[in-house]
């Protein structure tokens, strides 16, 4: 039986999107290629309203996390750790040489923009990582607050994951300054994985230019060539998945951005009214995801048998992360999932668990 996932990635793909994988094959030399590639990466630019360069990558995220890493820092750079995935950059950062300091804060907590001040007024960075959405804790840090502390640092870059926001969340990439900034598609794009987009500023490029090593795979400046030559890709990229990444790109044009932002945050809202009725919710209040609500288990309950109760109804969702697995439980709400279908599935756990609605 099929079960829906409600989990933070992969998210549910619709079966229009699945169908356009299966286009037949084309030379990714081909003319038909380039008016694929170069049509996606000009339906990026304006759907998120961008002037930026636009790559994508064929990788999940986490090549790209190293790739702008390798493409902009020749020393040293700052995390700002408040999770997993945030945790999992760091590391990244190190394991590539780079002298990477780190603020930690308790998973669950956020990024607030004076941790970012403080940190970039006793050094000098060339680049802050930020994690825009801790899809591990459900905490979504202040991008926008954090990105002005930033405008006093011409000379710090700033690099944003935003796997598991951009497409649900507003984020405006140009008024932000925004440096590189990053999403593997099987999040809010809803989309099968393998792919990700990329934005990247002239500010980063220019810099990349002066770094030494960025390597070949993930080099922005070796993708921009190919880009700018023939609309084309270094190497051969995973074209069903863009033939897929098309489609959907012109669903959430008819969609609007404004209307896909409303969606997701509705969907938060109505998450968060039933975690708070039932349970409590994790995050520092005021610092919820927009994508994913990760509930404190206040009641006790084995997650893992919910989802498997909740399997045998035809819906999945995810336990809490790492050390917080059965301590919380998180439900996705991102990609193309609606209130209905997360109504659908809080009326299930409420039957499941004997939960008053
Ligand atoms: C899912 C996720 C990643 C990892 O992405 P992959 O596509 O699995 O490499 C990184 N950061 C965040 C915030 C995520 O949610």
């Amino acid at each position: 039986m099929h079960k829906k996932l409600f989990i933070p990635g992969p998210t549910e793909v619709r079966e229009e999107i699945l169908r356009a994988q299966a286009n037949p094959m084309i030379g990714h030399r081909s003319v038909d290629f380039s008016a694929l590639y170069g049509g996606v990466i000009e339906k990026l630019r304006k759907l998120f309203g961008t002037n930026r360069k636009a790559f994508v990558f064929t990788s999940s995220a986490t090549g790209v996390m190293e790739g702008a890493i390798r493409n902009t820092v020749n020393r040293n750079l700052i995390s700002f750790i408040n999770g997993a995935f945030s945790k999992r950059w760091h590391e990244i950062a190190l394991r590539n040489g780079k002298e990477a300091d780190a603020v930690q804060v308790e998973w669950g907590l956020a990024i607030k923009p004076e941790m970012v001040e403080d940190a970039l007024k006793k050094k000098h960075y060339e680049a802050v990582l930020v994690t825009h959405n801790e899809t591990s804790t459900g905490v979504m840090n202040p991008l926008g607050e954090i990105a002005e502390i930033l405008k006093d640092h011409p000379d710090t870059l700033l690099l944003v994951d935003a796997v598991s926001s951009l497409g649900g969340a507003p984020i405006e990439i140009d008024r932000w300054e925004i440096d590189v900034i990053f999403a593997s598609v099987q999040k809010c794009f809803a989309l099968p994985p393998g792919i990700t987009v990329t934005f990247v500023s002239d500010r980063a490029l220019e810099k990349a230019k002066k770094v030494e090593n960025r390597g070949y795979y993930f080099d922005f400046l070796t993708m921009l060539k190919y880009y700018e030559e023939r609309k084309q890709t270094p190497a051969t990229p995973a074209i069903s998945l863009l033939y897929a990444l098309d489609v959907q790109l012109d669903k959430m044009a008819e969609e609007g951005m404004e209307n896909r932002f409303r969606r997701h945050r509705e969907m938060a809202e109505m998450a968060r009214e039933w975690g708070r009725k039932h349970f409590e919710l994790f995050a520092e209040p005021g610092y919820e995801s927009l994508t994913v609500t990760t509930i404190k288990n206040t009641r006790g309950i084995s997650v893992a048998e919910l989802n498997a109760e909740l399997a045998k109804r035809g819906f999945v969702i995810s336990n809490g992360y790492g050390k917080l697995k059965e301590k919380t439980f998180r439900i996705g709400h991102m990609g193309d999932l609606t209130r209905e279908d997360l109504s659908e599935l809080l009326k299930n756990i409420n039957e499941i668990l004997e939960l008053e609605r």
